[in-house]
């Protein structure tokens, strides 16, 4: 996987979140405060913007730059911990990038987000789209799945555990505020994670 995957990567996750922005702040509205879309899609404008301007030598750069700048561009909870995600991947990820080297720095890339946001899970984060899609990818590479088939497999996961935090409860983040009233509605933000793991299935075909 070379620079340029990474970076059409970013890209692709752009314009999917751009085309979903009003369902993901719809999502938002039901058990936050209606702005995941928003925030998310500026921050990814602003992602594909630094790229342009200076375009990374490595995979490792190009999530450097994703993550610091989703943490200074987005305000909310959401990209911090997608920051942190980014960037412990990209310093984890050693080049050239394998499959099999790409999946170990997810994992640490998903342990990050949970240790930063203390959610483990089934608390209807992010984490609930993220765990399973990282298990995904190394039960894929575990089985010699190709590229395609294992990253095909972790939108597929990540797609799944975005739609199971519908019955759960949330324990983390503003929609715990509501208590059992957060039940019901799937969690923007593992809607966010599922698109981020459906545009990296779109960029290695
Ligand atoms: P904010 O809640 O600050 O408005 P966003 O709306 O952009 O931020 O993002 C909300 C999403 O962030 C949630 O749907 C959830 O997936 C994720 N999130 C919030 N708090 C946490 C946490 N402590 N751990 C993991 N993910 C979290
Ligand atoms: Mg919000
Ligand atoms: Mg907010």
């Amino acid at each position: 996987m070379e620079t340029d995957v990474f970076t059409a990567w970013f890209e692709e996750a752009a314009r999917l979140v751009r085309r979903d922005r009003d369902r993901l702040t719809e999502l938002d509205a039901a058990i936050g405060d209606a702005d995941h879309g928003t925030n998310l899609d500026r921050g990814l404008t602003e992602v594909c913007k630094a790229l342009a301007d200076a375009p990374p030598a490595s995979p490792s750069q190009v999530l450097t730059t994703a993550g610091t700048t989703l943490i200074r561009r987005v305000g909310g909870a959401s990209g911090p911990l997608y920051g942190s995600v980014f960037r412990q991947l990209g310093k984890a990820l050693e080049t050239p990038v394998t499959l099999a080297g790409f999946s170990a720095a997810f994992e640490e890339g998903v342990v990050a987000v949970e240790r930063l946001g203390k959610a483990a899970l089934g608390d209807k984060t992010m984490v609930d789209a993220l765990a399973p899609a990282s298990r995904a990818l190394a039960l894929a590479v575990r089985d010699g799945a190709s590229v395609r088939e294992a990253f095909d497999q972790a939108a597929r996961a990540a797609e799944e555990g975005a739609k199971a935090t519908i019955p759960m409860q949330a324990r983390k983040g503003r929609a715990s505020y509501l208590g059992e009233r957060s039940i019901g509605h799937e969690d923007p933000g593992a809607a966010s994670a599922a698109l981020f793991m459906a545009a990296l299935a779109a960029v290695v075909e």
